[in-house]
């Protein structure tokens, strides 16, 4: 068996559900279930009555094998994971997770390092700590390769 990213939440393996279902009632429990290579043995059902759709609808949560689109590693899309997205978080129906834990956690993190510094920029006059926060706001940016330019940061005085 592959080597998949560990969720923190769901581990790091299929989790076998006890519930039997043919190869057929799967692929018809979602347009895009017979595409996807998914472990049959861990179909959990789905409430469709908490799901927000249009016109098909998930009868069925699998545990999904994917390719995070960052790090190319493997991961595993829990069927529980699914359940709460969609019937929980009320995620749109075909929401699907292109991207691992860990690489959806960085992404998060630097959004909020993104909006931080947006907010920080604009500002006409910063504080001392402010004006920290924004400096390594853009450092981390730079980092992750969203800043390009190091002389953005070395600009940043404070006002
Ligand atoms: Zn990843």
């Amino acid at each position: 068996m592959a080597n998949y990213v560990n969720h923190p939440r769901y581990g790091c393996e299929p989790i076998i559900s006890g519930n039997r279902y043919t190869k057929q009632e799967i692929d018809n429990a979602h347009w895009r279930y017979a595409s996807l290579r998914y472990f049959p043995e861990t179909a959990i059902p789905a409430a469709i009555e908490k799901q927000s759709y249009c016109v098909y609808p998930r009868q069925l949560y699998i545990d999904i094998e994917e390719q995070c689109v960052d790090c190319h590693r493997a991961f595993i899309f829990f069927a529980k994971e699914q359940q709460y997205w969609f019937e929980e978080l009320k995620f749109w129906i075909d929401a699907h997770a292109i991207k691992c834990f860990e690489c959806r956690k960085k992404s998060r993190a630097i959004n909020q390092l993104q909006i931080s510094y947006a907010n920080l920029i604009i500002k006409e006059h910063r504080t001392l700590e402010e004006t920290q926060l924004l400096k390594s706001s853009a450092q981390q940016l730079f980092e992750s390769g969203v800043i390009k330019k190091i002389n953005k940061i070395n600009a940043i005085r404070k006002m």
